[in-house]
């Protein structure tokens, strides 16, 4: 059977990044196919899809349907647990949703005539980095915790199957939102910094911000760091910049571009303290004075991308900074959509 060369299957395309990419996928042309378990997914992310069909990427007979059913020229592959530290504590969960099923994903598309996959990779394959050079493609790839190794295990077949093509994109931090069409992040719990900061700066409800173990506000962890103020140093990204490099790596699979593995970033590093200063002069909240932690176990101090082949094989190169990564989260974070879906999912989590 041919493929239809507009459908791309979008795995996870429930989640933050995935309903992003398939708004885009969208408005690019294509016909983006969203499969997703929505075992942390919202069916309300995947509103910009041509069709949704619930169900699990380990679901040998559900992916062969779903082949059958709509023929995908592409499949982007997003579907996975994102929590380093729970990742720590549960690997085994990791390695079987990111690994084995990733796997069972690729290794069915392949069944199916292959194709052009691409594929969220993380900063996370790198570990721990002790200089402040901006990482290359080709850094060893030495994870520390089970969820960049289980990303890694997952990049590394991909590549190996041979009637596949492949893009592994390797984000750095994602941030920011697109509330024109009602997207945005909606973690539960939501560990991730700009979020973190943004919720008390914009008085979310009380119930929100307890749920997420923000009752007594913002915190910085460590200051202790070898960087320039003691904060942690990392390469920022808007949501809406990596859909469009999902995009890019897209066209260049189809136009025949080999397989390939690229960073994303914006080359730039900010402290988590430079992130605050963002913070209060983009909301106007020169009174914002956040608390204090030790580090996080397993935070490196700084991780920033080169992303230099992205932008010479791509043509792809970050647009928006990080004041629009904050004021695009925040009015994202105010939406009643955002509210009602931290709400069910605190309500689920203490069933
Ligand atoms: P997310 O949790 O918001 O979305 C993941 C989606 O995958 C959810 O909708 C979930 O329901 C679905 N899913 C999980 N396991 C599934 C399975 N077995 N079958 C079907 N659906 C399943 O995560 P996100 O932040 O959008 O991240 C997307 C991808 O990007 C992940 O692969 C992650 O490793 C990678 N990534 C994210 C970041 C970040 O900052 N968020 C950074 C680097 C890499
Ligand atoms: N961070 C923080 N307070 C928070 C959340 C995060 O100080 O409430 C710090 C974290 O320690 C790290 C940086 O912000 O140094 C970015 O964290 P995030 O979880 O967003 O991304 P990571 O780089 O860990 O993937």
């Amino acid at each position: 059977m041919r493929p239809d060369s507009r459908v791309v299957l979008v795995s996870g395309g429930a989640g933050y990044i995935g309903s992003h990419v398939t708004h885009v996928l969208k408005l690019a042309g294509f016909s983006p196919v969203v499969v997703d378990s929505l075992v942390s997914g919202n069916l309300w992310a995947t509103r910009s899809a041509n069709a949704f069909r619930q169900g699990d990427v380990g679901d040998r007979d559900f992916i062969r349907a779903i082949c059958d059913e709509f023929r995908p020229v592409a499949a982007m592959h997003f579907a996975a647990f994102i929590e380093v530290g729970e990742s720590v504590k549960r690997p085994e969960k990791y390695f079987t949703n990111n690994r084995d099923k990733a796997k069972v994903f690729f290794d069915t598309l392949a069944e199916k005539g292959g194709g052009n996959i691409v594929f969220s990779s993380t900063a996370a394959v790198y570990g721990e980095i002790t200089d402040s050079a901006p990482v290359r493609e080709d850094r060893p790839t030495r994870p520390i915790n089970p969820y960049g190794q289980s990303k890694l295990d997952a990049e590394s077949h991909l590549r190996g199957i041979g009637n596949v093509k492949s893009v592994a994109l390797r984000y750095f931090n994602v941030a920011g939102a697109e509330p024109s069409v009602d997207l945005g992040e909606a973690h539960f719990p939501e560990t991730h910094l700009i979020p973190r900061i943004v919720l008390p700066l914009i008085d979310a409800p009380k119930d929100i911000r307890t749920a997420l173990g923000l009752a007594a506000g913002f915190r910085i962890f460590g200051t202790d760091y070898p960087t320039r103020d003691g904060t942690a140093v990392r390469d920022y990204i808007h949501v809406m910049d990596l859909a469009d490099a999902h995009i890019r790596a897209l066209r260049y699979l189809l136009d025949g571009g080999k397989t390939e593995v690229f960073n994303l970033g914006s080359g730039a590093g900010y402290s988590v303290k430079e992130i605050v200063e963002a913070a209060r002069t983009t909301l106007q909240r020169g009174d914002f004075n956040p608390g204090i932690e030790p580090r996080r176990e397993g935070d490196p101090a700084i991780l920033i991308a080169d992303s230099m082949k992205a932008k010479v094989t791509l043509g792809w190169g970050p647009q928006r900074g990080i004041d629009r990564m904050i004021a695009s989260a925040a009015a994202w974070h105010r939406s009643q959509t955002y509210a009602e879906t931290i709400v069910k999912k605190a309500n689920t989590a203490s069933q």
